[in-house]
């Protein structure tokens, strides 16, 4: 051994082993980018947050449309995407007149969508069923209910939209419902005109959303709301689309021991792609550029237009200073991480909200941007097993859980 380290100096041997491993470094990270593609396409990819429905109906576009460059999500870009699985949100905000109609209106127009595309997608209503859609190659498109407004405080109706196919319902959207605290009102004292939290009516839903084998989602909620919601339920919760507060304190993001608390209920936390849910720094950046086009907005919302959509008119045509308003794509992992860390894997999955947001991280575009969540997780060291989990079998998990035989 002596006789063959003489051969060779040391800085020689240095530099032999530095080359080792950066060429064994290179093909590790030229394995994996190989490897994740295939491994995104054979795992359940399942989205349990998008507002296509709300955009088509707002702007008259059709989800089978091409609608590339309009919107982050059409039927084809979900199947080039991977997505098996996709949560579509009826919502509606606090404004409208009747809210149980609207929510059946957009339903009425998922199930035309999924009729004109039997081929491509089927609504599924059941764990065999969503396994069976995914097995013959199709969407397997599920509702999400976004605010118990849409019940009008009426357990028939919970029943009604349970049975079109609802299978998680948000106990609130920003507006507070008579029986359950919204995150936005309770933390501000000049919105809240109620006790915070569930009432008696409030904890009547969420046994009857037990019982129907309806998800409970935390996504929204206040604090209060979420304690009583989660001492209530005996079934694990799903927080369809939320951020950690400790990395971007923000009002509906989870504070530490709510996240803890999913954890031990079983339940699963799936990350927003809303830039604003991620950066801490970015609400600032767009207060600015919101100030800046003010007597715009205020115009269009004068002529009518609901408040997200005045603003995602200005983000559209302003498209070039929005650019510079996203925060970086490692944030998302970053929460990732943080729920990993304090919970396990188990217990994270995907919500990316998208037609509902007007902002995301670079490089997520659009739905086809998926994959890359794929690479980055194979990059920061998560097995494929782990990462399966993630993307989808952590869903399917909690809806099996949830669902009444
Ligand atoms: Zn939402």
């Amino acid at each position: 051994m002596k006789y063959i380290l003489r051969m060779f100096p040391a800085n020689k041997i240095k530099s032999f082993v530095y080359i080792l491993m950066c060429s064994f470094l290179l093909f590790v990270s030229k394995a994996q980018a190989q490897e994740y593609l295939p491994l995104h396409l054979r795992a359940l990819v399942a989205d349990t947050h998008n507002d296509i429905l709300s955009t088509s109906l707002e702007k008259g576009y059709s989800f089978d449309q091409d609608l590339k460059g309009k919107t982050h999500s059409d039927l084809s870009r979900m199947r080039e995407a991977g997505v098996d699985v996709q949560v579509f949100s009826v919502w509606c905000d606090g404004t409208q007149q009747h809210p149980f109609q609207f929510a059946n209106r957009e339903i009425d127009t998922l199930y035309a969508w999924a009729q004109r595309n039997s081929s491509a997608m089927a609504i599924v209503k059941t764990p065999a069923e969503l396994k069976k859609a995914v097995k013959q190659h199709k969407l397997a498109a599920m509702i999400g209910v976004e605010g118990g407004h849409m019940i009008e405080n009426n357990l028939s109706n919970l029943d009604s939209l349970f049975k079109r196919g609802a299978r998680y319902m948000t106990l609130t959207w920003n507006n507070s419902t008579p029986w359950a605290s919204s995150a936005m009102e309770e933390t501000n004292d000049s919105l809240l005109h109620q006790p915070k939290g569930l009432n008696d009516t409030g904890k009547q839903i969420v046994k009857r959303m037990n019982e129907l084998g309806m998800m409970v989602d935390l996504s929204h909620v206040g604090e209060q709301t979420f304690w009583d919601a989660i001492n209530t339920t005996t079934k694990p919760v799903i927080v369809s689309h939320s951020c950690v507060y400790r990395l971007c304190p923000i009002f509906r993001n989870l504070k530490d021991d709510q996240i803890k608390a999913v954890g031990k209920n079983g339940g699963v936390i799936h990350l927003n792609f809303y830039s604003g849910f991620l950066d801490s720094n970015f609400m600032k950046r767009q207060d600015a550029f919101f100030a800046k086009h003010k007597p715009e907005i205020d115009s269009l919302e004068k002529a009518g237009k609901q408040e997200f959509f005045a603003q995602e008119y200005i983000y559209e045509k302003y498209k070039d200073e929005v650019q510079s308003l996203r925060p970086p794509f490692s944030l998302l992992l970053d929460h990732l991480d943080y729920i990993v860390k304090l919970i396990g894997v188990d217990h994270v999955g995907l919500g990316s909200d998208f037609d509902g947001i007007t902002s995301s991280p670079q490089q997520l575009d659009d739905v086809t941007s998926l994959p890359l969540i794929t690479k980055a997780l194979l990059e920061r060291g998560y097995s494929n097993k782990d990462i399966k989990k993630i993307l989808g079998e952590n869903f399917l998990r909690l809806f099996s859980e949830n669902a009444v035989r």
